[in-house]
């Protein structure tokens, strides 16, 4: 087992880290910025290594700076949570040259998922069903429009390197197709460094559902379950659950199996998760495969009740896994709570934290690195709070999540609490209904002039 592991992240993840870390013997290293010397990963770590200022570039995503912080502290191994360097294969690369092991998948297998047309190639060859569209990247938009004839509009222009929800765009008709096409690309270059896109068919209204899979170093690939994640706001996810209300026992045996034989197909060692659309047929489309821990990973947890950055460890040590698929056995549910104001289309609400209390009591958890006085900085990702609610039924879940958002106090700055609050209200959410459009049309309560 590893004596030393360095996490390259902030924020709850790398506290979430830290936490098993501690259960499991292991010393953490954690790395910070400048303005997030007062955080609680700093606080919590063994040792703490400075690596520069705010920007993210000349810190949490500075290769040769965490290099450097694994130097001197004598790390043994890297976690890199999710975002910054997660899916950089030349960071996984670069851990190999340094003798330290990456805690996820090997260069080679992030390369092969990373980008999304040669991911969609190897899963179309491994047999699970892909989202029909061109195959690869599109070179003009007079052969653009050809696919888009052959499939039929609505379709989706992809950047090939996009994440996040960034890079897509959705074209209704041929007469937009090529002003969108354009603005497509420039985003994607502006973006991501590439500008290189792809078509696929719009799927109208459907679920976003993905499954957590495991691997280890011996072949062996196995599934937990499902998430859903429909509940999207310009394609970020901000509710996720288990098992999803849309789910029955045949298509879970279905597509766990597709998912096992995307693993499969890579040989895919430690935790990650494949992407699906599903459509009110319940036919599934394979979208893409996150080779790393997710944000929404707690959901999972609390249903099968597993620690996956405890199991994540261990695979890398080179712990062989069982291979048994896990169904869950409760119902749980996570609210991202990001400083934003709902009210006032989602502007971002940095600053300090005056007041805080966060939700208790029986089945709920809040996996968290602020505090009252916490200043939440403007420079990374609005996400301060993930709130996760389990029971035995998904209605009681709902009514759990309703009290414990109450008691959820955030003062000083704006939060999506109060969006939550209203969309746990809602029935068509209450009932199961809707899909991955589900906010477009959805009363957040816009207040003009707030
Ligand atoms: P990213 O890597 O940026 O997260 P994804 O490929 O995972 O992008 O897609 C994010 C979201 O965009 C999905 O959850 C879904 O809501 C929507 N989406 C992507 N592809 C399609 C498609 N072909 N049809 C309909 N919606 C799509």
């Amino acid at each position: 087992m590893f004596k030393k592991i360095l996490i390259a992240n902030r924020g709850e993840i790398a506290l979430r880290i830290i936490r098993t870390c501690k259960e499991m013997g292991i010393k953490t290293v954690a790395i910070y910025s400048t303005v997030d010397k007062e955080s609680l990963h700093v606080r919590f770590a063994d040792e703490a290594v400075c690596i520069g200022p705010a920007v993210s570039s000349e810190s949490y995503l500075s290769i040769p700076r965490i290099m450097a912080a694994v130097e001197i502290t004598n790390a043994d191994a890297v976690h890199p949570g999710y975002g910054f360097l997660a899916e950089n294969s030349d960071f996984a690369e670069m851990c190999i040259e340094y003798g330290i092991k990456f805690i996820g998948p090997t260069p080679e297998q992030i390369r092969l998922m990373g980008d999304k047309i040669t991911a969609k190639e190897t899963m179309i060859k491994a047999g699970v069903p892909t989202v029909p569209g061109s195959g690869g990247l599109v070179k003009d938009v007079k052969s653009a429009l050809k696919t888009c004839q052959e499939i039929g509009f609505p379709v989706i222009i992809k950047a090939t390197a996009g994440g996040g929800g960034k890079g897509m765009r959705v074209v209704w008709s041929e007469k937009e197709f090529e002003t969108q096409m354009e603005m497509a690309r420039k985003e994607a270059k502006a973006a991501f460094g590439n500008d290189g896109v792809y078509i696929e068919k719009y799927v109208e209204e459907p679920r976003h559902i993905e499954f957590q899979i495991i691997g280890d170093q011996y072949g062996k690939v196995a599934h937990l379950s499902e998430r859903d994640c429909s509940i999207q706001r310009r394609h970020q996810k901000l509710v996720e659950e288990s098992p999803s209300p849309f789910m029955t026992p045949e298509l879970r045996e279905r597509m766990g199996n597709a998912a096992i034989s995307a693993g499969k197909a890579i040989n895919y060692e430690g935790v990650g998760t494949v992407e699906f659309l599903v459509d009110k047929y319940g036919d599934f489309y394979f979208m893409e495969m996150n080779t790393r821990i997710q944000v929404e990973h707690p959901v999972t947890e609390e249903v099968i009740d597993w620690d996956l950055i405890k199991e994540q460890i261990k695979v890398a040590a080179g712990i062989p896994i069982s291979g048994k698929n896990y169904i869950p056995q409760l119902h749980a549910m996570e609210c991202r709570i990001n400083a934003e104001d709902p009210f006032n289309d989602f502007r971002p609400s940095p600053g300090k934290i005056t007041g805080f209390h966060s939700s208790k009591g029986h089945g709920v958890r809040v996996d968290t690195h602020v505090y009252a006085g916490y200043t939440v900085p403007p420079y990374y990702d609005s996400m301060i709070a993930k709130l996760i609610c389990k029971a035995q039924t998904r209605e009681e879940c709902i009514t759990k999540m309703e009290r414990a958002l109450d008691e959820f106090i955030i003062e000083g700055i704006k939060t999506t609490v109060p969006f939550h609050q209203k969309l746990m209200k809602n029935e068509d959410f209450r009932n199961g209904n809707f899909h991955t459009r589900f906010l477009e049309n959805f009363d957040f309560g816009q207040k003009k002039n707030h």
